[in-house]
């Protein structure tokens, strides 16, 4: 579904990251796990649109990405839920997914509204407050809910358990994988390595802009090298 072969990204004269080569199957969960700072973040703006690409080639569902404006990539079918969440605070938990549907002006916001409901009951009941007075985790909630109104085959994710308790980052890992039920297609990028492997089909592991190691989620975890480095084992 998703490839990137040698892409490169650059912060004006630095470099941050030197030629990543990985794929997304149709259907997989698959996280790029790394501690802060490898360029998880970067990676995953490259591949939204919003940061610009150096070098490489990025192929969606059979077609090029690299040089598609960003609002086109979540009309192809690639959305991002940031890094932070970034929820518009002031403004309410329906006006936040409303926003997540733009790009719709069709009879299936309203269902898709309802499916987002059932899929977090509290977003139901705090519907029609500021999304700011939401708690982190019902805001990551809010953040992912509004990311799955554009429709996406395939949903990136920033730290979605950055910052939040250990009760709701193991409640919002439950939710990322429910996505694949829905058919949604998955890339995590996540600090928390040992949370994202443990739901993820696949994993590659990143450090300092380079892609290190990649395989099985199990057979990563089951890895020394990571068992070490990434779970403190
Ligand atoms: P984190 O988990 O902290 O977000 P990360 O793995 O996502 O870490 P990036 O945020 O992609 O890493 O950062 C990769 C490198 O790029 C780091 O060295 C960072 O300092 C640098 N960097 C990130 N954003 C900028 C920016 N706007 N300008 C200059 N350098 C940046």
């Amino acid at each position: 579904m998703l490839s990137v072969e040698g892409l490169r990204s650059r912060y004006g004269r630095i470099e941050v990251l030197h030629g990543i080569d990985l794929s997304v199957g149709s259907g997989e969960i698959v996280t790029v796990v790394g501690a802060n700072g490898a360029g998880k973040t970067t990676l995953l703006r490259c591949l939204s649109g919003v940061q610009p690409v150096s070098g490489g080639q990025i192929t969606f569902r059979g077609e090029p990405l690299t040089s598609v404006p960003a609002f086109r990539r979540i009309q192809r079918g690639l959305a991002q839920s940031p890094e932070g969440r970034q929820i518009f605070t002031n403004l309410t938990v329906e006006e936040n997914l409303r926003l997540g549907a733009f790009i719709y002006d069709d009879d299936r916001v309203g269902q898709d509204m309802q499916d987002a409901f059932a899929m977090f009951p509290i977003l139901r009941d705090k519907r029609d407050l500021p999304a700011g007075g939401l708690s982190g985790g019902q805001q990551q909630m809010l953040a992912i809910a509004r990311a799955l109104m554009g429709r996406p085959s395939c949903l990136l994710l920033d730290e979605p358990s950055m910052g939040l308790a250990p009760i709701l980052v193991a409640q919002i890992f439950d939710v990322v994988k429910n996505l694949k039920s829905l058919g949604v297609t998955v890339l995590l990028v996540e600090q928390n390595a040992f949370g994202a492997l443990s739901i993820a089909d696949r994993g590659y592991v990143m450090e300092t802009g380079h892609i290190t190691l990649s395989g099985t989620a199990e057979d990563l975890i089951a890895d020394p090298r990571i068992r070490e480095a990434y779970l403190g084992v």
